[in-house]
Order: structure tokens, then sequence, then C-alpha cells
């Protein structure tokens, strides 16, 4: 049977639960099908940066898929966007709509009750939502930020009652670390859980969720021994679901960007939690936090580069059609040398960025490397961002052309995730480390 043809039964067994018929990501084991790898045009040979069938690290299975993700955008969220830009949320709808389709929790194992894809696949999402220019659906942070945690460092119980549900999309999900006092350094935090007999009781605030005001289920970080021998030592992560009681959401923030998504404080007043809430060990937390952060980068960095290949197809389109002079705007020289320089920039990005989806998915991909992944690409989409907007002239500052949302999305990439500044830090301390 050919891969295609047996990744589909193995696929659909493992989805029978689901009401419609699913997308198909492609599964881990299939990786050698990446063989026909050699033929496919990297992005500086493609026709365009976001064709479909292009890039080494994808088979054409992944094309299959990618088209199919494609679709979903245009037809989901495109059409919606700028009524949820208004809303400051998107709907539950969509989430449900998503699970529905096979788009949350890909790289979650079919075991544990996630799809069973591989980190291609749901790099294709990502990579997806950022060619349609929609930053509302916080689907990344939910499928590939905060499932990861429960699956890595959950209980049984904890992995069937929570993992299900989120693939499905019925469970919004969120990670709260940020304070209000307290953000590049973690270790600053306040919100803290105290024991009481087998429960615990906690208390604090959280600034900044992503998800957080739609949110069922929520990953806090708290203190838990406040004598440990470092602040490292006695930080916990519980999970805290919707309803609990003296679990307050505050206001929905109003941002400069990525209007669609909400972005909440969080509070917690005496939130008595079961010990069944704990995730992970006791004082592990900040542990759990240095070992997923790398992941996040990742996504960060892949959406960054997408969205600078997303921004450049605009700006390419726009320069040939728009006259100025007697001729198309892209016949004036300085304006191919800048579209040369973009272009240069955002294939060797894209090889990089590439080479680390690859390394990740061998488990191989180490912390100052997807730092440097993050850094360099999150820059990399606001200078593109600021060449774009400036190639449009006018209509680029106009809210109807989309260059110029992406140019007010792209400014909170160098800051979440761990600001360009840590990375750095992070970056330099693997260059002066003793040997
Ligand atoms: C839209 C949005 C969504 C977010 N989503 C989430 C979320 O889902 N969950 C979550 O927990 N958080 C989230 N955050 C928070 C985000 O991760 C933090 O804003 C970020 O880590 C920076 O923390 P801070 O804002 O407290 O800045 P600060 O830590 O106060 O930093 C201020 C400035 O000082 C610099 N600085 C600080 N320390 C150093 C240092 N040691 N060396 C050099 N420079 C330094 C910083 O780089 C920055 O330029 C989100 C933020 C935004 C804006």
């Amino acid at each position: 049977m050919a891969v295609a043809s047996r990744l589909l039964c193995r696929t659909l067994r493992g989805w029978s639960r689901l009401t419609t018929q699913p997308l198909l990501p492609v599964a881990p084991s299939t990786r050698s099908s990446h063989a026909g790898g050699e033929g496919r045009l990297e992005s500086s040979s493609a026709k365009s940066l976001t064709d479909v069938g292009i890039r080494r690290i994808f088979s054409s299975d992944h094309d299959i898929f990618r088209e199919s993700v494609r679709k979903f955008f245009q037809e989901e969220v495109v059409p919606h966007h700028t009524e949820w830009e208004k809303a400051g949320e998107v709907s539950r709808e969509l989430w449900k709509e998503a699970g529905k389709q096979g788009l949350l929790g890909i790289n979650i194992a079919e075991k544990h009750g996630g799809i069973g894809g591989d980190l291609f696949s749901s790099a294709i999402v990502w990579e997806e939502q950022a060619y349609s220019n929609c930053t509302g659906p916080g689907f990344s942070l939910h499928s590939d930020i905060v499932m990861p945690y429960i699956t890595n460092y959950g209980s049984e119980e904890q992995i069937k009652r929570f993992i299900p549900e989120m693939t499905t999309g019925k469970c919004i999900g969120a990670i709260a670390m940020t304070e209000p006092g307290a953000g590049s350094d973690l270790q600053g935090i306040r919100t803290n859980a105290k024991r009481d007999g087998s429960d615990w009781i906690l208390n604090g605030s959280k600034v900044f969720i992503t998800n957080g005001w739609m949110s069922d289920l929520v990953i806090v970080v708290a203190v838990t021994n406040r004598e440990a021998r470092s602040p490292a030592h006695g930080i916990s992560l519980f999970l805290v679901e919707n309803g609990m009681k003296g679990f307050i959401k505050g206001r929905k923030l109003h941002k400069m960007g990525l209007k669609a998504q909400d972005t909440a404080e969080l509070f917690f007043e005496d939130v008595r939690l079961p010990a069944s809430a704990l995730l992970g060990e006791e004082n592990k937390g900040f542990y759990y936090l240095m070992a997923e952060l790398p992941q996040e980068r990742l996504v960060i960095s892949d959406v960054a580069i997408s969205s600078c290949e997303f921004m450049f197809e605009e700006t390419r389109n726009y320069v040939r059609q728009r006259k100025a002079f007697g001729k198309t705007v892209a016949h004036i020289q300085t304006v191919q040398h800048k579209l040369a320089e973009l272009k240069t920039r955002i294939c060797v990005t894209r090889a990089f960025v590439d080479s680390c989806l690859q390394l990740h998915e061998a488990k191989r991909l180490d912390s100052a490397t997807a730092s440097m992944a993050k850094y360099w690409a999150s820059e990399l989409q606001n200078s593109v961002a600021y060449d774009c907007v400036q190639l449009h002239g006018g209509w680029g500052y106009m809210w109807e052309y989309p260059i110029a949302k992406a140019y007010v999305d792209a400014r909170v990439q160098p800051i979440y995730g761990g600001t360009n500044e840590i990375m750095k830090d992070l970056i330099a301390r693997e260059i002066v480390r003793d040997k």
C-alpha cells in the first residue's frame, strides 16, 4: 500500500471519534518519505515564498495537508477576522471547528489523545496561519506550548482528563508565567501556593496571558517554597480550571496589535486546588519551564519567518501594479535592490529556521540555538515589516491594507516568549561557558 494510503487508514482509525473528516497531518514514522525532498525547490528558487510543494523538510504528504490547512484558514478564519478584531477574541465555534478538522494537538501522541502527527505538520499550521495574516486564533500556544507540558509532566489521570478535550477544541489552554512585577525575571514571581492538608491554596495575579480570557485550563506558575536554596528550586506548576472559586478573569487587554487574540489578566484569590492539580513534581516547575521554552521559541521563529514570506509576497504584488512616473514601482532600480535584499535575508533565515525544525523533530535542538532563531527571525520580521510598509507608500499605513496589520502584529515578537535581550543572554552564556 502507498505511504499516503497507509497513513490515511492509520490516521482515520485514530480519528474515528471525530465527527467530521479531519485534515491529514503526517505521522512521525513516515519521515523517510522526505527522501523525495531532494527534488524539491527551496524558497529562494520557488515562484513564490509561500508556494505549496517547496522546502526539503517537507514531503508530498505534507503538501496535501498544507493545501487543506490553507483552505481552512481562508474559509474559516479570514472572512471573520475583522469582526474578531473588534471583539478582541475569536469565536468558540472556530476552536471546535479546528478540533473537528484535526488541527489541534497535532504533534501530541495518539496514545495521549492527540492527533499523532509529526512536528512538521504542526509547523504547517503555524505557517499557514501566518500566511493568512490572521493572528487571532491562539492555536499554536494551545497545541504546541500548553499541551506538551501536560503530556510531558502530567499524571495519567491529568492526560486522560485534559488532552482529548483540548484536541477537540472544547477545552482551551493557556499558560500563566508573567506577573505585573515579573516577566523576564521569572524567579521574581509572587503568585504562591501554600499547602492546606492535601490541598493547595493559590494566591496572586498574572498578566498578558494569551488565550487567558477564553481559557478553560491555565497552567499557573507559582512559588511553593520560599525557603528553597534559590527561587528556581521553589517553583511549581498547577492546572487551574475556569470556574474554580476565586479564579477571576480580569479585562481583555487593549493591545497595539494581535487585536483578535484574547490577552488577559488573571487573578487568584484563595483558590483551593486539590493535590491532583499539581503538574509534575513539587518545586520542579522552573526546570520544566526551561525544558519547554525552546519549543515556544521555535514556534515564534517559524511564525516570524513565515510572516516575512507573507509580507514579501504582498509587497511584490503591490509594487508590480502600482504606477509612479509612468511605470510600475517595481521598475525602479532602488526598489528592485530593496526587494533583492529582502528576499536574500528572508531565504537565509528560512534555511536556518528549517534546520532548527529538523533538529527539533530529531530532539536535538538546544536552548541557545532556539534562542538564536527566535531573536534573529523576530528582528528580521520587524525590519521586513518596516521596509514593506515603506514600499507600499501611504497605502501601507492604511488599515485595509494587510501590510499595516502585519506591521503592528510583528512588534510583539521580539518581546514575548522571552525578550530578545534575554535570548542574547542565553546565547552568550553558551559562548563564554567554561568547556
Ligand atoms: C501580547 C503578549 C502576549 C503574551 N503572552 C503571554 C502568555 O501567554 N503567558 C505569559 O506568561 N506571558 C505572556 N506574555 C508576557 C511576555 O512573555 C513578557 O512580556 C516578556 O517576557 C517580558 O517581560 P516584561 O513585560 O515583564 O518585561 P521586563 O522583564 O520588565 O523587561 C523590560 C525591558 O528590560 C529588559 N531586560 C529585563 N531583564 C534583562 C536582562 N537581564 N538583561 C537585559 N535586558 C533585560 C527586557 O528585555 C525589556 O526590554 C505576553 C506578552 C505580550 C505582550
